[in-house]
């Protein structure tokens, strides 16, 4: 697919931020160091669909070792007793006990997803649980997430492509686009 100078999804225009050859670059760079960290602990890793679809296919490309993979996918729903939004884990199959888990995620906003997974998946006891995001925007930060590899600090702008949607649009773009102003 070719680079756009625009894309508009909806009544929003986005503009070209990050390149597909800079996105790849930092994620071989990730990659590699992954593949040091986690030699000899036959790693699991546990994208987040959909968003991080593209990012697991990349990086897994850059991982060197013995690994595994298995994909989940966060349910959000409304209680049917209270207003407030319950968030689910499915897809969970594979066995995390005792398992070296490396949760990947295609963006950290506020930190309050990501907190709310590594408190779900510490319950299956793994031997340990390390995050990987291809962005994270520490402006917006409203919890505490402890990050271990991240792809791009980013301002507090909403991006698409590269899996990223807006409205459920524009996750097939190869580069990722920022809201123009
Ligand atoms: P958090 O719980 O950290 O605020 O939000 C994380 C989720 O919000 C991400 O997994 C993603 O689905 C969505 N999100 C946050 N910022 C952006 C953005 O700039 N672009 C897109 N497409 N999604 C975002």
């Amino acid at each position: 697919m070719v680079t756009e100078s625009l894309v508009k999804i909806g009544t929003l225009a986005f503009v070209p931020f990050i390149d597909h050859t800079t996105i790849l670059e930092r994620i071989a760079v990730i990659g590699a160091q992954i593949s040091r960290d986690y030699e000899d602990k036959d790693p699991l890793f546990v994208p987040i669909l959909n968003g991080a679809f593209m990012f697991a296919a990349d990086l897994m490309k850059e991982i060197s070792i013995p690994c595994e993979l298995s994909f989940v996918k966060v349910a959000s729903y409304l209680h049917e007793q209270s207003t407030g939004e319950v968030e689910d884990l499915i897809g969970i199959q594979a066995n995390l006990k005792g398992r070296h888990v490396i949760l990947v995620e295609d963006i950290v906003d506020t930190g309050l997803t990501m907190s709310h997974l590594v408190r779900k998946l510490t319950a299956h006891e793994p031997a340990s649980l390390a995050i990987a995001t291809l962005f994270i925007k520490p402006e917006s930060l409203m919890t505490q997430v402890s990050v271990d590899y991240t792809g791009f600090e980013i301002p507090n702008k909403f991006i698409v492509g590269y899996g990223l949607d807006y409205q459920g649009k524009g996750r097939n773009y190869r580069d990722v686009y920022q809201k123009a102003d």
